[in-house]
């Protein structure tokens, strides 16, 4: 068991098909405990419930400071300490540069990079306190190449202003054995993908992946275990992709 009780945070996993619940079910078959956090408290607890015994689902809306820290001040009364977060939820908007707008902005930039600054703020102490920690930011191929298939502009600056957020944490807490690395997903099937692909678009992407076919949840599950485990011991401030091959540097 790679993750044998290690007390997990898992942001954005209550979305059935989505990469939170994914990583949050590997997580769980390899032995951690898993808190999920998300925006709807009945949701997360029920997501929580469908892993099995133990774990918790809590609701945070990740850009709420305050939030961040209540639930997480939740899990270190119950558990004692947080050994890996994921910074999962995220939300994008496909639109053009001249189409957003303040509050578009606002929205894409708070739930993606600020979500991922206040939810590591909460957890850095304990991680501190024990000398031991993994947090795993997930970004995107489109922070790489100037946008994805479905994210503006304000987006792929969120996924960048995440890469850059994770490798100036890792620096910071290299130092007190905590590693920070990032994912960057290429198109994966998830709800933030559901129904916005018909036939010729999907041939059309195709054509630019490798690989030809597009990503599934637990691709990029199978990273963050890989990121969050003692498997990657010596790994901070790195960027592993999982694109397909869309993206090759
Ligand atoms: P999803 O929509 O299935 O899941 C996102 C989850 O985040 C949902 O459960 C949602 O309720 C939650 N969430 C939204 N705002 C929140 C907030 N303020 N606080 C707490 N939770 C919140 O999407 P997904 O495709 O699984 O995306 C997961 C992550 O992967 C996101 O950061 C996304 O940007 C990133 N990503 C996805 C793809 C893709 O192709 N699906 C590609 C690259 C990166």
């Amino acid at each position: 068991m790679l993750l044998a009780d290690k007390i997990c945070i898992i942001t954005g996993a209550a979305s059935e098909r989505g990469i939170g619940r994914a990583t949050a079910r590997l997580f769980a078959a390899q032995g951690g405990r898993v808190i999920i956090l998300d925006l709807d408290g009945d949701a997360a607890a029920a997501a929580a419930r469908d892993l099995g015994e133990g774990h918790r689902g809590y609701a945070c809306d990740v850009a709420d400071k305050t939030a961040c820290e209540a639930a997480t001040k939740r899990v270190v009364d119950e558990f004692g300490r947080v050994d890996a977060l994921v910074n999962n939820a995220g939300i994008t908007q496909p639109v053009k540069t001249l189409e957003i707008d303040a509050a578009s902005y606002d929205r894409i930039l708070d739930v993606n990079l600020r979500g991922t600054l206040y939810m590591s703020q909460a957890a850095l102490p304990s991680m501190k306190a024990q000398r031991a920690g993994s947090i795993v930011c997930i970004s995107s191929v489109s922070a790489q190449r100037g946008g994805g298939i479905f994210g503006g502009p304000h987006y792929s600056a969120a996924k960048a202003g995440v890469l850059g957020l994770a490798k100036a944490m890792a620096r910071e807490f290299g130092p007190d054995n905590i590693r920070v690395n990032s994912v960057t997903p290429g198109l994966i099937q998830t709800d933030i993908t559901a129904g916005k692909l018909d036939d010729a678009m999907r041939e059309k992407i195709l054509e630019g992946i490798p690989m030809r076919r597009l990503g599934d949840a637990q691709d990029v599950a199978r990273a963050c275990l890989f990121l969050a485990s003692d498997l990657a011991s010596y790994t901070t401030g790195a960027v592993i992709d999982v694109n397909g091959g869309m993206l090759i540097h």
